[in-house]
């Protein structure tokens, strides 16, 4: 038998962690059987909006590269086929109409065994509940008949799902033995619970895919691979995995059954590992949508990427870079004020920096290069003897308004060398109302 899974959210609006890992394991044994991963947003109840409250879901789950095979389908678009299980149910004498108008489905009352690849073997006794009720007075259908009816329709092979699901699963197989079907096997998956042990809702810091993530300047590949590791431990030496090898891994019956503890430290730390990793290209592909939302232009694409590769280990988020690039891309970038208080702690300063500029001018642009700087530099320092490390912090400040970054014979060939000696000019006479 193939394996046909899904993910069959009620739209709530964004996709939270919870969903997104539930989507993800499902991906995960779609893609490592060649099966077929579909997409069902569960949307009978009519008070919400579901195109806006799916439009989260989706974007999330594109973003995390959960791309379905099937579907979107939405409930509130099959009633007729929901209007022809239901009438089998009542041909087979398992329905009856309560006064109210609301129709109930007989229990068998029977012991029901659930097969689960996590939680193992779960027997419920025979039922001592009322019966259930599947189709309301206004003619629409519960949840637990639908989400059957859809199982058997769409011909659902393994239903992995959050454990919370696990106590009504009795209630499904009842239906899917009704309707002569058989039911799916069935995986509960733990739940996610914050670093303090209590149950992660949709307020707590991390649990939004769009908020927490996409826009908080994660890398997708990143919060997939940490996500995989929420209830699962991939039988590899490594923690840090591709999505290439976490579906050769993958394996429902490894899944732990015990709850999982999120970590936003954790999580960051991946980010920080795949940020680390990346070519410049893909890094400033990755980086456009967040300089842009701070006004940060370029012309050349190649040079935008060798700078933003420059401080990759010195970040955790995309949002970071900004903050410390933001000054290979304007002129105009402001001196921190610790900068400006070192820079004018000491007389001498104006006359190192301006040997610098001296020595540096007198470079030729055709081989400009970090060893041509480091070189000026030095013939600088030895003019005035004093040395280099005394000459680098005050090039650093000057070409970057900053403390802390990338090497500066880094950041000065990265800028060129007209750039580089206009910034010390600059700084001579904005911060040091020296003249040149
Ligand atoms: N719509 C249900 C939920 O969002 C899904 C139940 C299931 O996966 O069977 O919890």
């Amino acid at each position: 038998m193939s394996v046909r899974v899904r993910f069959a959210p009620s739209p709530t609006g964004d996709l939270h962690v919870g969903g997104a890992r539930t989507a993800l394991f499902n991906w995960l044994l779609a893609r490592k059987t060649g099966g077929i991963f579909v997409l069902r947003v569960e949307d009978t109840d009519g008070a919400r909006n579901t195109a806006q409250a799916s439009e989260g879901i989706i974007k999330g789950m594109k973003w995390l590269g959960l791309e379905w095979d099937e579907g979107p389908y939405y409930q509130s678009e099959r009633k007729a086929i929901y209007d022809a299980y239901f009438a089998r149910l009542e041909a087979a004498g398992r329905l009856y109409t309560e006064d109210n108008g609301a129709v109930r489905f007989k229990f068998s009352r029977t012991a029901i065994t659930v097969h689960d690849l996590v939680c193992g073997d779960v027997t419920f006794a025979p039922t001592e509940e009322p019966d259930m009720t599947i189709r309301r007075p206004d003619g629409s259908y519960i949840f637990h008949f639908v989400n059957v009816v859809d199982d058997i329709e769409m011909r659902i092979s393994h239903v992995i799902r959050g454990e919370d699901h696990l106590s009504n699963t009795w209630k499904h197989i009842d239906l899917f033995n009704a309707f002569g079907a058989n039911p799916p096997t069935y995986a509960h998956i733990p739940l996610i619970l914050n670093p303090d042990g209590t149950k992660m809702s949709k307020r707590d810091e991390g649990s939004a895919i769009e908020h927490s993530y996409m826009h908080a300047g994660y890398l997708s590949e990143a919060v997939f691979n940490y996500l995989c590791l929420l209830g699962w431990t991939p039988k590899s030496e490594h923690e840090k995995l591709s999505r290439t090898e976490l579906v050769a891994l993958f394996d429902p019956e490894a899944i732990h059954s015990s709850n999982a503890k999120f970590d936003l430290k954790k999580s960051l730390w991946f980010n920080a590992q795949y940020l680390r990793e990346m070519t410049p290209a893909a890094l400033l592909e990755a980086a456009r949508p967040f300089l842009a939302a701070k006004g940060l232009t370029w012309t050349d694409d190649s040079t935008a990427a060798a700078a933003l590769h420059s401080v990759r280990e010195k970040i955790n988020l995309l949002t970071e870079l900004p903050e410390w690039t933001h000054y290979f891309f304007r002129e105009d970038f402001p001196f921190e004020d610790d900068v400006r208080a070192k820079l004018t702690a000491k007389p001498e300063n104006a006359a190192l920096l301006r040997a610098c500029a001296e020595k540096l001018s007198a470079c030729e642009d055709a081989t400009w290069s970090e060893q041509t700087v480091h070189d000026a530099v030095e013939a600088a320092a030895r003019d005035a003897s004093v040395k280099p490390g005394a000459l680098m912090p005050l090039l650093r400040f000057s070409l970057s308004g900053q403390a802390r970054g990338p090497g500066v014979t880094t950041i000065a060939h990265l800028i060129g060398r007209e750039k580089t000696t206009t910034r010390i000019h600059r700084t001579l006479h904005e911060v040091l109302h020296a003249s040149n």
